[in-house]
């Protein structure tokens, strides 16, 4: 039989006895601890909950006496709330994907990036990544961590990278064939689109591609998908999470396995928990994951409330790594939608809605898949009088809802408009979004 060579960045780190991942946590999580205090933020969050110190996380199982970390709390502390370092130590800033209004931005030291790389890097090797590897990132670059801090870690594995961005899917073809790229970056949705390019394309065929392997992330997507792309493409497909909160994507990782993306322990510690409880589920079972970073100078996080929905996988891996498998997320205790890998919250919609004149009461956001693309349309009930006025008005009505919606929310939507009262209106809680797609 044939051995497999199991590819590790530190395997030490990687295959740690528990004992050994405890001990690391439990000391990073008091260093953490002390460290957000020096945040107005935390300061005050942590004397509520009668947190003075480190002193007072004795054991690992006091993580459950300190305070949970929202979005809604980032969006409070911005811009410089959570700062825990002179603000001169800082040397780059991320947002999460998506969002305007108020962002929630990270920001590291210099010290912060280069682990943040190393998070990174150390994933990409344990998908069988190496110095070898021609890497093309086609996720965007810019605030959204995708695209830099994936880059940075590429880079540090000592692959040769190529930094497309999303988009101009003709241009990244060319560029996969001349340069011969091993490796891609980009989200399930794109991956996709790709295939159906190469299949569309006069001038490449696969074989002209010598394309190995996907990263993907960024939206929820199935085992089902997984296998589709693989056998599309000819390629083995990865799966990573991340979000910008945590440093962006790298969080965690599936190796060569691809039965679940290791959490990497000795940085986050992971829990799961009941979403209406805040108490830990079974073990195996499905919850909320919260996140508490443990090396990060510039802006602690702790307990951060992630609203997605996955579990750990029992058992061992066959890649010897001890860090635990978290599962394909199922889904998110929030509303918020993530259209081919952008966040949306759908308030952002309504926001764009109530300021415009002439329109209604009812609307309705829906989005379903269109071959590879997620689409997004809004249906828009308008006013009697509005709807008494001649077409160029209407039009000119749904033109300036689609660039009002298209600045603030980066996404191009469809905006279909209605006649007053022909929308469903829904006893009790309105029915605001009709998510059409499936996982397929
Ligand atoms: P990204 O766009 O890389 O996902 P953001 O910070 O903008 O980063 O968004 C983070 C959210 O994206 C996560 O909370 C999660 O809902 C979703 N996400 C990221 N990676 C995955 C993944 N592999 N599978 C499912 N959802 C994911
Ligand atoms: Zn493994």
């Amino acid at each position: 039989m044939d051995t497999v060579s199991i590819p590790f960045r530190d395997k030490e780190i990687e295959c740690a006895s528990r004992e050994k991942i405890e001990a690391i946590q439990l000391e990073a999580l008091r260093r953490q601890v002390e460290h957000a205090l020096k945040t107005d933020f935390y300061s005050k969050r942590f004397a509520k909950a009668g947190i003075t110190g480190p002193q007072d996380i004795k054991t690992l199982s006091d993580i459950s006496r300190l305070p949970f970390t929202t979005k809604g709390d980032l969006r409070e502390a911005y811009p410089f709330g959570l700062l825990a370092v002179p603000q001169s130590e800082v040397v780059r800033v991320h947002a999460s994907s998506g969002t305007t209004g108020t962002p929630t931005v990270i920001y590291l030291t210099q010290k912060d990036l280069d682990l943040a790389s190393d998070t990174m890097a150390r994933s990409l090797t344990a998908a069988g990544g190496s110095k070898n590897d021609i890497i093309q990132n086609m996720m965007t670059y810019g605030l959204f961590t995708g695209g830099l801090c994936f880059h940075y870690g590429a880079e540090l594995m000592g692959a040769m990278v190529i930094p497309t961005s999303a988009g101009n899917t003709l241009r990244q073809l060319k560029f996969m064939k001349d340069f011969g790229t091993t490796m891609i970056h980009a989200t399930p949705s794109y991956l996709l689109h790709l295939h159906s390019a190469i299949e569309e394309s006069d001038e490449l065929k696969r074989e002209d591609l010598r394309l190995q392997k996907a990263i993907t992330g960024a939206e929820p997507h199935s085992e089902e998908l997984r296998q589709k792309i693989q056998d599309a493409l000819g390629i083995e497909v990865y799966n990573c999470f991340g979000m910008s909160e945590m440093n962006g994507p790298g969080v965690a990782f599936e190796c060569i396995f691809r039965s679940g993306m290791h959490v990497w322990e000795d940085r986050y510690i992971a829990e799961i928990l009941d979403p209406d409880t805040m108490e830990p589920v079974a073990d195996g079972e499905t919850g909320e994951l919260v996140l508490t970073i443990l090396c990060r100078d510039a802006m602690p996080l702790i307990r951060y409330r992630t609203r997605d929905l996955t579990r750990f996988i029992p058992g061992p891996c066959a890649c010897g790594r001890t860090h635990r498998r978290l599962a394909r997320f199922t889904g998110r205790t929030d509303d918020m939608l993530i259209i081919n890998g952008v966040n949306v919250f759908p308030s952002q919609i309504e926001e764009v809605l109530l300021k415009t004149p002439g329109v209604g009461s009812n609307y309705l956001i829906v989005v379903e898949k269109t071959g590879a693309l997620d689409k997004l349309t809004v249906q828009v009930e308008i006013t009697p009088a509005m709807f008494a006025d001649d077409a160029r008005v209407i039009n000119a009505l749904r033109d300036h809802l689609k660039a009002e919606m298209q600045a603030l929310i980066t996404i191009n939507p469809a905006i279909e408009i209605r006649q007053p009262g022909s929308l469903p209106v829904s006893e009790g809680k309105a029915k605001r979004v009709e998510d059409r797609r499936t996982a397929l």
